[in-house]
């Protein structure tokens, strides 16, 4: 088995030793969120929201994230945002597109990735990003 061509241009700007630091801390915040998810369900002392706090406890990753999508719970939303940002990042981790910028395509800053492993734009693309997104979801007056 020799190389394979095609990927060699994966997440080019980092070593293997900070991609597989990255995807440790990424697993153990997913590991973390969820059990946040878990007890915020419990909290919510609902019959319907106790029995998914029940199953989530067996779940494997993926599927996670779809059972709880129609809780609409505020507090767990934050933390299932993020969730999904972590299972997107570590699908791009297997498909090689980790730490480049979505937008701009140009490698994500390494200190920003130790600070937000699950970022999908570099940090210039991420201020406009917000810039937009709130303009878009802010008052009308
Ligand atoms: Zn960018």
């Amino acid at each position: 088995m020799g190389h394979v061509p095609g990927k060699m241009a994966m997440t080019r700007n980092l070593q293997n030793k900070q991609v597989e630091s990255l995807r440790a801390a990424m697993r153990a915040r997913q590991v973390q969120l969820r059990e946040e998810i878990r007890q915020a369900l419990i909290k919510s002392d609902s019959e319907h929201y106790l029995q998914i706090a029940d199953s989530v406890r067996d779940l494997e990753d993926e599927s996670f994230a779809d059972l709880i999508v129609d809780v609409g719970l505020a507090e767990i939303d934050r933390d299932l945002d993020e969730l999904r940002a972590i299972d997107a990042a570590l699908l791009r981790m297997a498909d090689g597109s980790y730490g480049i910028c979505a937008v701009c395509e140009r490698p994500i800053d390494v200190n920003r990735l130790k600070l937000t492993p699950h970022a999908l734009r570099c940090i210039d693309c991420q201020t406009v990003y917000e810039r937009t997104h709130f303009q878009k979801t802010g008052h009308t007056l």
